[in-house]
């Protein structure tokens, strides 16, 4: 988990599980081995999201390196973000199909829908929603860490 000096109280803590039981190559017992904590910033909400990923138990599986994570986790929140898909979608959409300005976009989102935005960092929303958005005009590869 990064560290940074963002304000995250009142965020809605959200435990997703992975839920697999059993590995999908031995069919042995699945454990829960790790824990992974972020904080997703959403349209509706702040979540602190606690996900718990799993791996085989057999010791003679030769999977033992498979990491299996709750799906629910890639919905809500692209790899490496921490703004929601939701907000990438408006923020997209806003920015490439009606062609209003990163900086207005941040402020339609600040100012018009009451957002609690003001602990997110600039700079780094900018970065997010036009490589985002660079994606979408399919002039990159895809979205990047913001
Ligand atoms: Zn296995």
């Amino acid at each position: 988990m990064r560290t940074r000096s963002r304000d995250h109280s009142g965020a809605e803590l959200l435990r997703l599980v992975a839920q697999q039981e059993e590995c999908f190559f031995c069919g042995g017992r699945l454990v829960i081995c790790e824990t992974q904590e972020r904080h997703v910033q959403t349209l509706a909400k702040l979540f602190h999201v606690i996900g718990k990923g799993k791996k085989c138990a057999s010791p003679g599986c030769g999977h033992g390196a498979l990491r299996y994570r709750s799906s629910e986790v890639g919905r809500l929140v692209l790899k490496a973000h921490e703004f929601g898909r939701d907000i990438v979608l408006w923020a997209g959409d806003q920015h490439v199909r009606e062609n209003v300005s990163i900086a207005r976009v941040h402020r339609r989102l600040v100012e018009d829908s009451g957002y609690r935005f003001a602990s997110v960092a600039s700079a780094t929303w900018s970065t997010t929603t036009w490589l985002c958005a660079s994606a979408w005009r399919g002039t990159r590869g895809g979205c990047a860490r913001g």
